[in-house]
Protein backbone atom coordinates (compact mmCIF):
# COMPACT_ATOMS: atom_id res chain seq x y z
CA UNK A 1 0.00 0.00 0.00
CA UNK A 2 0.99 3.48 -0.73
CA UNK A 3 3.59 4.91 2.26
CA UNK A 4 3.49 8.59 0.99
CA UNK A 5 6.99 9.76 2.51
CA UNK A 6 9.06 6.45 1.87
CA UNK A 7 11.70 7.78 -0.63
CA UNK A 8 12.08 4.95 -3.22
CA UNK A 9 16.24 4.93 -3.17
CA UNK A 10 18.19 4.72 -5.99
CA UNK A 11 18.97 0.54 -6.64
CA UNK A 12 14.87 0.04 -6.37
CA UNK A 13 13.11 -1.17 -9.32
CA UNK A 14 10.14 1.53 -11.10
CA UNK A 15 7.44 0.42 -13.24
CA UNK A 16 6.56 1.67 -16.07
CA UNK A 17 2.91 1.25 -17.61
CA UNK A 18 3.32 2.23 -21.35
CA UNK A 19 6.53 1.89 -23.39
CA UNK A 20 6.80 4.47 -25.75
CA UNK A 21 9.63 7.07 -26.20
CA UNK A 22 8.91 8.80 -23.04
CA UNK A 23 8.89 5.39 -21.25
CA UNK A 24 11.94 5.13 -22.89
CA UNK A 25 13.27 8.83 -22.07
CA UNK A 26 12.86 8.20 -18.34
CA UNK A 27 14.08 4.62 -18.27
CA UNK A 28 17.23 6.48 -19.45
CA UNK A 29 17.63 8.91 -16.83
CA UNK A 30 16.35 6.41 -14.21
CA UNK A 31 19.23 4.02 -15.01
CA UNK A 32 21.63 6.92 -14.99
CA UNK A 33 20.59 7.32 -11.55
CA UNK A 34 20.74 3.99 -10.54
CA UNK A 35 17.78 2.55 -10.87
CA UNK A 36 16.23 -0.05 -12.45
CA UNK A 37 13.10 -0.34 -15.08
CA UNK A 38 10.19 -2.49 -15.53
CA UNK A 39 7.80 -1.75 -18.38
CA UNK A 40 4.69 -3.61 -19.08
CA UNK A 41 2.66 -3.00 -22.35
CA UNK A 42 0.72 -5.04 -24.96
CA UNK A 43 4.24 -5.11 -27.28
CA UNK A 44 7.37 -6.26 -27.21
CA UNK A 45 11.22 -4.96 -28.46
CA UNK A 46 9.25 -1.22 -27.60
CA UNK A 47 11.64 1.93 -27.59
CA UNK A 48 10.77 1.90 -23.51
CA UNK A 49 11.73 -1.88 -23.52
CA UNK A 50 14.95 -1.60 -25.38
CA UNK A 51 16.11 -0.02 -22.35
CA UNK A 52 14.49 -1.27 -18.96
CA UNK A 53 15.51 -4.22 -17.10
CA UNK A 54 12.79 -5.70 -17.50
CA UNK A 55 10.30 -6.07 -20.47
CA UNK A 56 6.48 -7.18 -19.74
CA UNK A 57 4.32 -8.09 -22.96
CA UNK A 58 0.87 -8.25 -22.29
CA UNK A 59 -2.36 -6.66 -22.40
CA UNK A 60 -3.33 -3.98 -19.96
CA UNK A 61 -6.44 -5.92 -19.04
CA UNK A 62 -4.39 -8.71 -18.15
CA UNK A 63 -4.57 -8.17 -14.41
CA UNK A 64 -2.73 -11.45 -13.14
CA UNK A 65 0.98 -9.96 -15.39
CA UNK A 66 -0.07 -6.37 -13.99
CA UNK A 67 -0.12 -7.77 -10.19
CA UNK A 68 3.47 -9.53 -11.62
CA UNK A 69 4.58 -6.56 -12.78
CA UNK A 70 3.49 -4.25 -9.36
CA UNK A 71 4.53 -7.28 -6.90
CA UNK A 72 8.45 -6.60 -8.55
CA UNK A 73 8.58 -2.75 -8.09
CA UNK A 74 8.06 -0.02 -5.99
CA UNK A 75 6.80 2.41 -7.53
CA UNK A 76 4.55 2.08 -10.73
CA UNK A 77 4.01 5.07 -13.07
CA UNK A 78 2.97 6.36 -16.43
CA UNK A 79 3.87 7.29 -20.11
CA UNK A 80 0.57 6.65 -21.62
CA UNK A 81 -2.37 7.62 -19.63
CA UNK A 82 -4.66 5.62 -21.56
CA UNK A 83 -4.34 2.78 -19.66
CA UNK A 84 -7.59 1.18 -18.13
CA UNK A 85 -8.77 2.20 -14.57
CA UNK A 86 -8.59 -1.48 -13.56
CA UNK A 87 -4.55 -1.88 -14.45
CA UNK A 88 -4.03 1.09 -12.37
CA UNK A 89 -6.38 0.04 -9.49
CA UNK A 90 -4.61 -3.56 -9.49
CA UNK A 91 -0.84 -2.01 -9.39
CA UNK A 92 -2.23 0.17 -6.60
CA UNK A 93 -2.64 -3.06 -4.71
CA UNK A 94 0.86 -3.67 -4.32
CA UNK A 95 2.86 -0.62 -4.83
CA UNK A 96 2.11 3.48 -5.11
CA UNK A 97 0.71 4.56 -8.33
CA UNK A 98 1.79 7.85 -8.87
CA UNK A 99 0.05 9.82 -10.07
CA UNK A 100 -2.85 8.16 -9.16
CA UNK A 101 -5.84 6.68 -10.39
CA UNK A 102 -8.23 9.36 -10.18
CA UNK A 103 -6.08 11.74 -12.17
CA UNK A 104 -5.97 9.26 -14.89
CA UNK A 105 -9.38 8.86 -15.09
CA UNK A 106 -10.35 12.70 -14.86
CA UNK A 107 -7.51 13.34 -17.96
CA UNK A 108 -8.56 9.76 -20.11
CA UNK A 109 -11.88 11.52 -21.03
CA UNK A 110 -12.05 15.52 -22.57
CA UNK A 111 -15.63 15.88 -21.09
CA UNK A 112 -14.55 14.91 -17.50
CA UNK A 113 -10.82 16.84 -17.68
CA UNK A 114 -12.65 19.89 -19.09
CA UNK A 115 -15.63 20.07 -16.70
CA UNK A 116 -13.10 19.57 -13.54
CA UNK A 117 -11.22 22.89 -14.72
CA UNK A 118 -14.39 24.80 -15.44
CA UNK A 119 -15.69 23.41 -11.66
CA UNK A 120 -12.30 24.87 -10.63
CA UNK A 121 -12.72 28.37 -12.16
CA UNK A 122 -10.02 27.57 -14.68
CA UNK A 123 -9.75 28.72 -18.39
CA UNK A 124 -10.78 25.93 -20.94
CA UNK A 125 -11.96 26.49 -24.24
CA UNK A 126 -16.16 26.83 -24.51
CA UNK A 127 -17.30 23.48 -24.85
CA UNK A 128 -20.58 20.76 -24.89
CA UNK A 129 -21.36 17.40 -24.51
CA UNK A 130 -22.97 15.92 -27.50
CA UNK A 131 -24.42 12.53 -27.65
CA UNK A 132 -27.15 13.13 -30.24
CA UNK A 133 -27.78 15.30 -33.33
CA UNK A 134 -30.29 17.08 -31.34
CA UNK A 135 -27.22 18.05 -28.81
CA UNK A 136 -24.98 18.67 -31.44
CA UNK A 137 -27.10 20.88 -33.32
CA UNK A 138 -28.05 23.13 -29.89
CA UNK A 139 -24.05 23.09 -29.13
CA UNK A 140 -23.81 24.48 -32.55
CA UNK A 141 -26.19 27.03 -32.08
CA UNK A 142 -24.50 28.10 -28.87
CA UNK A 143 -20.72 27.95 -29.84
CA UNK A 144 -21.23 28.90 -33.41
CA UNK A 145 -19.16 28.45 -36.45
CA UNK A 146 -16.60 27.12 -36.81
CA UNK A 147 -15.98 24.95 -34.28
CA UNK A 148 -13.85 21.50 -33.70
CA UNK A 149 -16.11 18.06 -33.02
CA UNK A 150 -14.22 15.58 -30.53
CA UNK A 151 -14.46 12.00 -29.24
CA UNK A 152 -14.61 12.79 -25.16
CA UNK A 153 -12.34 9.10 -25.13
CA UNK A 154 -9.07 8.31 -26.01
CA UNK A 155 -8.05 11.26 -28.23
CA UNK A 156 -4.87 12.88 -29.35
CA UNK A 157 -3.08 14.40 -31.67
CA UNK A 158 -5.91 15.40 -33.63
CA UNK A 159 -7.17 11.83 -33.74
CA UNK A 160 -10.70 11.94 -33.86
CA UNK A 161 -11.46 15.32 -34.68
CA UNK A 162 -13.72 17.24 -37.23
CA UNK A 163 -13.69 21.01 -37.86
CA UNK A 164 -17.22 22.41 -38.52
CA UNK A 165 -17.46 24.90 -40.60
CA UNK A 166 -20.73 25.25 -42.08
CA UNK A 167 -24.38 23.42 -40.67
CA UNK A 168 -24.18 21.23 -44.39
CA UNK A 169 -21.32 19.63 -42.83
CA UNK A 170 -23.27 18.17 -39.86
CA UNK A 171 -24.66 15.17 -41.18
CA UNK A 172 -21.31 13.79 -42.44
CA UNK A 173 -19.57 14.66 -39.28
CA UNK A 174 -22.18 12.95 -37.33
CA UNK A 175 -21.69 9.70 -39.35
CA UNK A 176 -17.43 9.83 -39.56
CA UNK A 177 -17.07 9.92 -35.93
CA UNK A 178 -17.46 6.60 -33.64
CA UNK A 179 -20.68 6.32 -32.05
CA UNK A 180 -19.53 7.40 -28.71
CA UNK A 181 -19.74 10.03 -26.38
CA UNK A 182 -18.75 13.60 -28.18
CA UNK A 183 -17.76 16.76 -27.10
CA UNK A 184 -17.98 20.16 -29.01
CA UNK A 185 -15.59 23.04 -28.74
CA UNK A 186 -15.14 26.37 -30.04
CA UNK A 187 -12.72 27.02 -32.53
CA UNK A 188 -10.35 28.57 -30.67
CA UNK A 189 -8.28 31.46 -33.51
CA UNK A 190 -5.23 31.64 -31.29
CA UNK A 191 -2.13 33.78 -31.63
CA UNK A 192 0.30 30.74 -30.52
CA UNK A 193 -0.22 27.59 -28.49
CA UNK A 194 1.64 26.97 -25.27
CA UNK A 195 2.62 24.45 -22.87
CA UNK A 196 3.98 24.63 -18.85
CA UNK A 197 5.36 20.96 -17.74
CA UNK A 198 4.33 21.07 -14.42
CA UNK A 199 6.05 18.39 -11.22
CA UNK A 200 4.55 18.25 -8.09
CA UNK A 201 6.72 16.21 -5.11
CA UNK A 202 5.22 14.53 -2.31
CA UNK A 203 6.23 17.24 -0.05
CA UNK A 204 3.71 19.30 -2.11
CA UNK A 205 6.87 20.86 -3.90
CA UNK A 206 6.39 22.89 -7.39
CA UNK A 207 8.59 23.04 -10.26
CA UNK A 208 8.31 23.81 -13.96
CA UNK A 209 10.45 24.38 -16.91
CA UNK A 210 8.90 28.00 -17.82
CA UNK A 211 6.35 28.51 -20.91
CA UNK A 212 7.17 26.59 -24.47
CA UNK A 213 5.57 27.25 -27.33
CA UNK A 214 4.35 24.92 -30.14
CA UNK A 215 3.53 24.68 -33.55
CA UNK A 216 1.49 21.64 -34.65
CA UNK A 217 1.15 20.77 -38.06
CA UNK A 218 -1.63 18.44 -39.11
CA UNK A 219 -2.32 18.83 -35.42
CA UNK A 220 0.71 17.16 -34.67
CA UNK A 221 3.26 18.98 -32.75
CA UNK A 222 6.09 19.38 -34.98
CA UNK A 223 8.40 22.29 -33.53
CA UNK A 224 8.54 23.56 -29.72
CA UNK A 225 10.85 26.80 -28.63
CA UNK A 226 12.09 27.69 -25.32
CA UNK A 227 11.96 29.98 -23.91
CA UNK A 228 8.30 31.44 -25.24
CA UNK A 229 8.15 34.86 -26.71
CA UNK A 230 5.20 36.15 -24.41
CA UNK A 231 5.22 38.75 -22.04
CA UNK A 232 5.75 38.39 -18.50
CA UNK A 233 1.88 38.17 -17.30
CA UNK A 234 1.08 35.80 -19.37
CA UNK A 235 4.14 33.25 -18.57
CA UNK A 236 3.49 33.95 -14.90
CA UNK A 237 -0.72 33.36 -15.42
CA UNK A 238 0.26 30.18 -17.35
CA UNK A 239 2.90 29.26 -14.57
CA UNK A 240 -0.06 29.61 -11.74
CA UNK A 241 -2.77 27.85 -13.37
CA UNK A 242 -0.15 24.72 -13.92
CA UNK A 243 0.35 25.09 -10.32
CA UNK A 244 -3.26 25.01 -9.32
CA UNK A 245 -4.32 22.27 -11.72
CA UNK A 246 -1.47 19.97 -10.12
CA UNK A 247 -3.06 20.97 -6.49
CA UNK A 248 -6.50 20.44 -7.28
CA UNK A 249 -5.79 16.96 -9.41
CA UNK A 250 -3.58 16.17 -6.75
CA UNK A 251 -0.75 14.75 -8.74
CA UNK A 252 2.22 13.27 -7.17
CA UNK A 253 4.78 12.71 -10.69
CA UNK A 254 4.43 15.99 -13.85
CA UNK A 255 1.48 17.18 -15.96
CA UNK A 256 1.53 19.34 -18.98
CA UNK A 257 -0.63 21.81 -19.29
CA UNK A 258 -1.58 22.54 -23.48
CA UNK A 259 -3.20 26.36 -23.75
CA UNK A 260 -4.55 28.24 -26.58
CA UNK A 261 -2.91 32.04 -26.67
CA UNK A 262 -5.94 34.12 -27.88
CA UNK A 263 -5.36 37.25 -29.99
CA UNK A 264 -6.78 39.68 -27.48
CA UNK A 265 -4.09 38.01 -24.74
CA UNK A 266 -6.26 35.49 -23.06
CA UNK A 267 -4.97 31.56 -22.10
CA UNK A 268 -7.66 28.73 -22.54
CA UNK A 269 -6.39 25.34 -21.49
CA UNK A 270 -7.18 22.86 -24.45
CA UNK A 271 -5.64 19.84 -22.42
CA UNK A 272 -3.24 18.07 -19.75
CA UNK A 273 -1.78 15.25 -20.35
CA UNK A 274 -0.33 13.50 -16.74
CA UNK A 275 3.03 12.61 -17.54
CA UNK A 276 6.21 13.92 -19.42
CA UNK A 277 5.59 15.81 -22.83
CA UNK A 278 6.58 15.85 -25.85
CA UNK A 279 6.87 20.24 -25.68
CA UNK A 280 9.25 19.00 -22.81
CA UNK A 281 11.54 17.20 -24.82
CA UNK A 282 14.17 19.36 -25.07
CA UNK A 283 14.89 19.63 -20.88
CA UNK A 284 16.78 16.77 -21.39
CA UNK A 285 19.55 18.46 -23.21
CA UNK A 286 18.77 22.15 -22.37
CA UNK A 287 17.85 21.96 -18.38
CA UNK A 288 20.07 20.61 -15.03
CA UNK A 289 16.89 18.34 -15.05
CA UNK A 290 15.08 17.02 -17.28
CA UNK A 291 11.63 16.53 -17.09
CA UNK A 292 11.97 12.41 -17.01
CA UNK A 293 14.53 12.70 -14.40
CA UNK A 294 12.22 14.84 -12.62
CA UNK A 295 9.09 12.56 -13.40
CA UNK A 296 11.72 10.12 -11.57
CA UNK A 297 12.40 12.44 -8.23
CA UNK A 298 8.92 12.89 -8.00
CA UNK A 299 7.42 9.48 -7.93
CA UNK A 300 10.59 8.20 -5.55
CA UNK A 301 9.56 10.96 -2.83
CA UNK A 302 13.08 12.94 -3.98
CA UNK A 303 13.54 16.46 -3.46
CA UNK A 304 13.18 18.04 -7.12
CA UNK A 305 15.96 19.11 -9.36
CA UNK A 306 16.77 22.43 -10.20
CA UNK A 307 14.36 23.55 -14.13
CA UNK A 308 17.40 26.23 -14.99
CA UNK A 309 17.72 26.19 -18.20
CA UNK A 310 21.34 26.39 -19.76
CA UNK A 311 20.57 27.81 -22.83
CA UNK A 312 17.57 28.69 -25.32
CA UNK A 313 16.24 25.48 -26.98
CA UNK A 314 14.18 24.15 -29.90
CA UNK A 315 13.07 20.99 -30.68
CA UNK A 316 11.94 19.07 -33.67
CA UNK A 317 10.40 15.58 -34.37
CA UNK A 318 11.29 13.49 -36.78
CA UNK A 319 7.98 11.62 -38.38
CA UNK A 320 7.96 8.27 -40.33
CA UNK A 321 7.77 10.26 -43.43
CA UNK A 322 11.31 11.82 -43.61
CA UNK A 323 12.02 8.26 -44.19
CA UNK A 324 10.67 7.80 -47.50
CA UNK A 325 11.70 4.79 -47.84
CA UNK A 326 15.71 5.24 -47.21
CA UNK A 327 17.05 5.92 -44.40
CA UNK A 328 17.72 9.94 -43.11
CA UNK A 329 21.16 11.66 -43.64
CA UNK A 330 22.28 11.62 -39.79
CA UNK A 331 25.34 12.41 -40.66
CA UNK A 332 23.92 15.62 -42.43
CA UNK A 333 22.20 16.64 -38.86
CA UNK A 334 25.42 15.29 -36.85
CA UNK A 335 27.27 18.51 -38.67
CA UNK A 336 25.25 21.42 -36.81
CA UNK A 337 27.20 20.96 -33.08
CA UNK A 338 24.73 22.31 -31.23
CA UNK A 339 22.17 19.68 -32.26
CA UNK A 340 21.57 16.31 -30.65
CA UNK A 341 20.09 13.44 -31.91
CA UNK A 342 17.25 11.46 -29.86
CA UNK A 343 16.01 8.15 -31.79
CA UNK A 344 13.41 6.08 -30.28
CA UNK A 345 14.28 2.36 -31.64
CA UNK A 346 11.05 2.11 -33.61
CA UNK A 347 11.13 -0.43 -35.85
CA UNK A 348 8.93 0.93 -38.71
CA UNK A 349 8.86 4.58 -40.19
CA UNK A 350 4.95 5.21 -40.62
CA UNK A 351 3.64 8.38 -41.83
CA UNK A 352 2.62 10.22 -38.48
CA UNK A 353 4.68 8.40 -35.98
CA UNK A 354 7.09 9.78 -33.78
CA UNK A 355 10.52 8.44 -34.73
CA UNK A 356 12.72 10.87 -32.86
CA UNK A 357 13.58 14.09 -32.51
CA UNK A 358 16.23 16.98 -32.38
CA UNK A 359 17.15 19.67 -29.95
CA UNK A 360 19.65 22.60 -30.89
CA UNK A 361 20.83 24.93 -28.01
CA UNK A 362 21.77 28.35 -29.48
CA UNK A 363 22.04 31.61 -27.80
CA UNK A 364 18.85 32.65 -28.63
CA UNK A 365 15.37 31.00 -29.29
CA UNK A 366 14.84 32.50 -32.32
CA UNK A 367 18.04 30.71 -33.37
CA UNK A 368 17.78 27.38 -32.00
CA UNK A 369 14.43 26.82 -33.78
CA UNK A 370 16.06 27.76 -37.16
CA UNK A 371 18.90 25.19 -36.30
CA UNK A 372 17.11 22.93 -35.67
CA UNK A 373 14.87 23.15 -38.62
CA UNK A 374 17.73 23.69 -40.80
CA UNK A 375 19.33 20.59 -38.89
CA UNK A 376 15.99 18.53 -39.48
CA UNK A 377 16.03 19.69 -43.50
CA UNK A 378 19.65 18.63 -44.24
CA UNK A 379 18.30 14.97 -42.95
CA UNK A 380 16.54 14.88 -46.32
CA UNK A 381 19.86 15.99 -48.18
CA UNK A 382 21.18 13.71 -50.66
CA UNK A 383 22.24 10.70 -48.57
P1 LIG B 1 -5.76 18.13 -29.40
O1 LIG B 1 -5.53 16.69 -29.78
O2 LIG B 1 -7.10 18.42 -28.86
O3 LIG B 1 -4.65 18.70 -28.56
O4 LIG B 1 -5.65 18.95 -30.77
C1 LIG B 1 -4.47 18.95 -31.56
C2 LIG B 1 -4.28 20.32 -32.19
O5 LIG B 1 -5.46 20.67 -32.98
C3 LIG B 1 -4.15 21.46 -31.19
O6 LIG B 1 -2.85 21.55 -30.67
C4 LIG B 1 -4.55 22.64 -32.06
O7 LIG B 1 -3.49 23.01 -32.94
C5 LIG B 1 -5.71 22.07 -32.88
N1 LIG B 1 -6.97 22.31 -32.16
C6 LIG B 1 -7.61 21.41 -31.35
N2 LIG B 1 -8.74 21.96 -30.80
C7 LIG B 1 -8.81 23.23 -31.26
C8 LIG B 1 -9.73 24.30 -31.04
N3 LIG B 1 -10.80 24.18 -30.27
N4 LIG B 1 -9.47 25.48 -31.69
C9 LIG B 1 -8.40 25.61 -32.50
N5 LIG B 1 -7.50 24.63 -32.74
C10 LIG B 1 -7.70 23.45 -32.15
Amino acid sequence: MSQPFQQILPGSAIGVLGSGQLGRMFAIAARRMGYRVHTLSPESDTPTGQVADVEITAPYQDLDAVRRFAQGVSVVTFEFENVPAITAQTAAEFAPVRPGGMVLHTTQNRLREKSFLATHGLPVTPFRRVESPRDLRAALDELGFPAVLKTAGYGYDGKGQIKLTSPEQVASALASVPQQELVLEAFVDFQCEVSVIGARGLDDSFANWGVIENSHRNHILDVSVAPASVDERVASQAIEITRTVLEKLDVIGLLCVEFFLTKTGDLLINELAPRPHNSGHLTFDACVTSQFEQQLRAVCGLPLGSTEMLRPAAMANLLGCLWQNKEPNWRAACSFPDVKLHLYGKLTPKAGRKMGHLTALAASPERASQQVRQARAALTHAR
